[in-house]
């Protein structure tokens, strides 16, 4: 074992091991009121942030940076090639928040304030028949940490994740690699059966593309990973989702901001190059389609949360006033 991974077992508390071991598979239907039949026991979300420009990832413009995803990953599941976030500020936050909570905003970035609308753990933990093993784990000091819970009075900080702050980095490797290698050992340690991580390195396309070039790389290496971790353990191989996509794009001009190769560095601010995305489902052949492709334009930032709450069978019962506001389950992915 790791220094790193020691003191990080030793700061996530050992009263959260009790919490946790508790949830088994019940009967279906035998103690709970009628609701959606869960069709996937754990749930991964990865969202591979910092914004990602479809020319650099599907559009191989500079070649294949994401081998992984592009030959093995991808037959392991469903690949939405157009995928969008559709509305909002193009900001980190901002679409970070549609992924977590379903629900487009507009709000300003405002690193101490909750989201007006309950995010992903807290239905999960208000609805979903187990509610203990969520976990959210995020590299990067800023709004991220408010992401635990809304500011929803029937929601809130009784129902928040256990959110994670990697303290320290596994040397050699970048944050984005260090921060999943972090819910790796979550993921063995806990099982969870809803975990998101973060990864935000890309965002040095604004000063540095060489380097965002650099970091797509990363982040195909680190999803494989992830992958392979969920792969090999017992209990989460074969009976997990993964779901992986950026948080937005980025703006198809240059910014005039020239790296050591002599490339541009690039912002994202709300063009549409900025606003497409792709998204890609990873699970078990019973329950999402294998090796399939989709080309048309298809899916949006906000459908994620209610394909996730779908897969878990907690949908139906969030109440209908969340809901409608929120995007459309993916069920074109599902066998
Ligand atoms: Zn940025």
């Amino acid at each position: 074992m790791t220094n790193s991974r020691r003191s990080f077992l030793k700061k996530s508390g050992t009263g959260l091991m009790a919490a946790i071991a508790a949830p088994a598979i019940l009967p279906a239907g035998s103690l709970f009121a009628a609701s959606g039949n869960q069709k996937i026991k754990h749930i991964v979300l990865c969202i591979m942030g910092g914004g990602l420009r479809n020319s650099e990832t599907i559009g191989m413009q500079y070649g294949n940076l994401m081998p992984n995803i592009f030959s093995t990953l991808k037959q392991q599941g469903t690949f939405f090639k157009g995928f969008t976030y559709a509305n909002g500020p193009t900001g980190h936050y901002n679409a970070h928040t549609a992924l977590l909570t379903g629900i487009y905003t507009k709000e300003d970035l405002n690193v101490k304030k909750n989201p007006d609308y309950p995010t992903l753990f807290e239905y999960y933990k208000k609805h979903s028949k187990n509610k203990q093993n969520a976990w959210w784990v995020s590299n990067i000091l800023g709004p991220y940490p408010s992401l635990t819970h809304s500011s929803d009075w029937a929601y809130g900080k009784e129902f928040a994740s256990q959110f994670h702050l990697p303290q320290e980095k596994f040397h050699l490797y970048s944050n984005d690699i260090s921060n999943v290698l972090h819910a790796c050992n979550i993921i063995e340690k806990y099982r969870p059966e809803l975990l998101v991580v973060n990864m935000q390195d890309a965002d040095i396309a604004h000063s540095n593309f060489t380097a965002y070039c650099e970091s797509i790389k990363n982040a195909d290496y680190a999803l494989n990973s992830l992958w392979n971790k969920i792969q090999s353990t017992p209990g989460m191989a074969n009976n997990t989702v993964l779901i992986s996509l950026p948080e937005h794009g980025r703006n198809e001009k240059g910014n005039s901001i020239i790296d050591v190769n002599g490339f541009e560095g690039l912002d994202h601010t709300g063009d549409t190059a900025s606003r497409e995305l792709f998204c890609l489902m990873l699970g078990p052949d019973n329950v999402i389609k294998q090796n399939r492709s989709i080309e048309k334009q298809s899916g949006e930032s906000i459908d994620v949360l209610p394909t996730i709450a779908n897969l878990l069978g907690f949908y139906e019962n969030i109440p209908a006033v969340y809901r409608k506001k929120m995007g459309k389950i993916l069920d074109n992915a599902f066998v």
